[in-house]
């Protein structure tokens, strides 16, 4: 065929619509785990450290008022059969459910603090990411002053040292005096149920380098650890569990640790526990008292374990608390 033949019957297949063009490969990736937000004069990054399927069926389980008048920890399964299954059907979500470990790094302008590390290598292949998605946020952990950690759970202390090497080499790490003294005692691994056990060995591994370089420091509770970030003792899910109030020109922000695993479950029933709880009727009284007051303050909540970026408010509707997800923005300003 001629150079002018091949012209011609190129252009004829353009217009004709039948031109043969490659398809694209997926990428099946997802976008870089950081979302921001302005509150006052500080900056709010959201970091993913992974998605993982919660167990529902093992690890929920609900406080049922028994004849004695006592509340006990009932498994949601037995005590309401179906209801998990129900009420994430209500949100379209099948069991199990996706959940996020989110953790947060406020900038005050004067330092950087990262509240909770995600789970580092302790929960396998699907979490560990909080460092590459820190440094796509545009921060690396040189830069990190101060690790606050809600407490002392796998998925929220193992980020400080995966594979037991210091991940943020010039951050000091604060933690409730109560959660460190349960934690490192032998006598309570040796009573734990066998499902807890796993986490006493890594938070050993976890806190030994800075053990070791005199960079873990505990605090008591109700402290102020920084100007405008308190330590708000939110005790039942772990003995020193604890939220913390970021407070920048009159904006409130509640980072609250595990006061929610499933927020389509706990929201409508606040009653609703898991296992992991040391204390289930604390924890219970913890949510259903930080949602009356975050639902009449219009407090902003920052959540480990609701979708990412777990940001968002609290309405009470009828009684009912409902999870309000913040906005998507690209505008960068302060919050209302
Ligand atoms: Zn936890
Ligand atoms: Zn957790």
């Amino acid at each position: 065929m001629r150079p002018v033949s091949i012209v011609m019957c190129l252009t004829l297949a353009l217009l004709s619509g039948d031109a043969a063009l490659a398809a694209a490969p997926q990428v099946r990736t997802q976008a870089p785990g950081f979302y921001r937000m302005i509150l006052g004069r500080f900056e709010i990054t959201a970091l993913l450290d992974g998605t993982h399927p919660f167990p529902v069926h093992e690890v929920m389980t609900r406080n049922e008022t028994t004849p004695t008048g006592e509340r006990k920890a009932v498994k949601l399964e037995e005590s309401h059969p179906g209801k998990a299954e129900a009420l994430l059907a209500a949100s379209d979500l099948p069991a199990p459910v996706e959940g996020s470990i989110n953790a947060f790094l406020v900038n005050t302008g004067v330092k950087l603090i990262l509240i909770d590390s995600g789970a580092g290598s302790l929960y396998g292949a699907c979490c560990g990411h909080l460092l590459e998605n820190l440094r796509a946020a545009g921060y690396t952990p040189e830069q990190i002053d101060e690790i606050y950690l809600t407490h002392l759970h796998a998925d929220h202390v193992g980020g400080i040292a995966p594979q037991g090497k210091p991940a943020f080499p010039n951050a000091v790490i604060r933690v409730n005096q109560k959660d460190l003294d349960y934690w490192l005692d032998v006598k309570n691994e040796s009573e734990a149920p066998k499902f807890l056990k796993p986490m006493f060995e890594g938070d050993r591994a976890s806190l030994k380098p800075y053990l070791e370089t005199g960079r873990l420091k505990p605090f008591s509770e109700g402290q102020e650890l920084s100007a405008g970030i308190r330590a708000i003792p939110t005790t039942g899910h772990t003995p020193g569990h604890t939220s913390y109030e970021v407070t920048s020109e009159g904006k409130t922000l509640l980072v609250w640790g595990d006061l929610v695993h499933v927020a389509p479950i706990q929201f409508p029933d606040p009653a609703i526990t898991v296992t992991y709880d040391s204390d289930t009727v604390s924890a219970e009284a913890e949510r259903t008292g930080v949602f009356a007051h975050a639902a009449r303050s219009a407090t902003w909540i920052a959540a480990a374990h609701i979708a990412f970026p777990g940001i968002g408010h609290i309405r009470s509707v009828d009684g009912r608390f409902e999870w309000l997800p913040a906005n998507y923005t690209t505008e960068l300003k302060p919050i209302n």
